[in-house]
């Protein structure tokens, strides 16, 4: 049995989520709900609208939740897009209710409507820059100002686009829209390395 990784199960790319978690040799397990929020040890947040994605965990509960295993167990959780939102401390623009648990201040909708989708070849630190990662962008946040706890992964044209603080990983593009796993991978490999299994 692989560790079992929760995906919220609100909006976005759920299943591409599973699939890339499988590939990565977890348990991948869908998360709507407190119970299934206490039965994973770690959670990814998927791109989509995050005002709604927020209103609706908000709802659930799952945002305290989700806050308090950050703070008390050091619970991981890797953000994507509107999960990079969810998770900023801070936010440029208009702000939806949020986990807020990362030194980091996000730039809604930073690359503007023109800009609003693209495709691009990211170099990551933590795959020693090689081979680049397909990354797509969709309405993506940027990251404009981060904490001395938090370490930039990687940059498009000068601005962070992926960082990690202890337990939290957020990248402002989607990995999982790629045949690209190396990212889940990683996310899983640290969890194991934390959990020693
Ligand atoms: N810009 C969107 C927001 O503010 C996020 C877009 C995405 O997740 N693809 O919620």
């Amino acid at each position: 049995m692989g560790v079992r990784v929760g995906v919220l199960a609100i909006q976005g790319d759920v299943r591409e989520h599973k699939n890339h978690l499988a590939r990565a040799g977890a348990t991948p397990v869908e998360v709507r709900t407190l119970n299934d929020l206490r039965s994973v040890q770690a959670l990814i947040i998927p791109g989509g609208e995050s005002t709604t994605i927020g209103m609706l965990m908000a709802e659930e509960g799952l945002i305290d939740a989700v806050q308090a295993r950050v703070n008390n167990e050091q619970f991981p959780v890797y953000g994507t897009c509107a999960g990079l939102i969810l998770l900023a401390r801070d936010v440029v623009g208009s702000s939806p209710a949020r986990i807020g648990v990362m030194d980091i201040t996000a730039d809604r909708n930073a690359y503007g409507r023109q800009l609003a989708s693209f495709e691009t070849k990211l170099r990551i630190s933590v795959f020693h820059d090689e081979p680049e990662f397909p990354a797509v962008f969709i309405r993506a946040p940027r990251i404009t100002r981060y904490g001395p706890g938090v370490t930039p992964l990687a940059t498009y044209e000068g601005h962070v686009v992926m960082a990690e603080q202890g337990s939290l990983l957020v990248s402002a593009f989607h990995p999982e829209m790629s045949g690209d796993a190396r990212i889940h991978q990683y996310f899983v490999d640290k969890l194991r390395k934390t959990l020693k299994v």
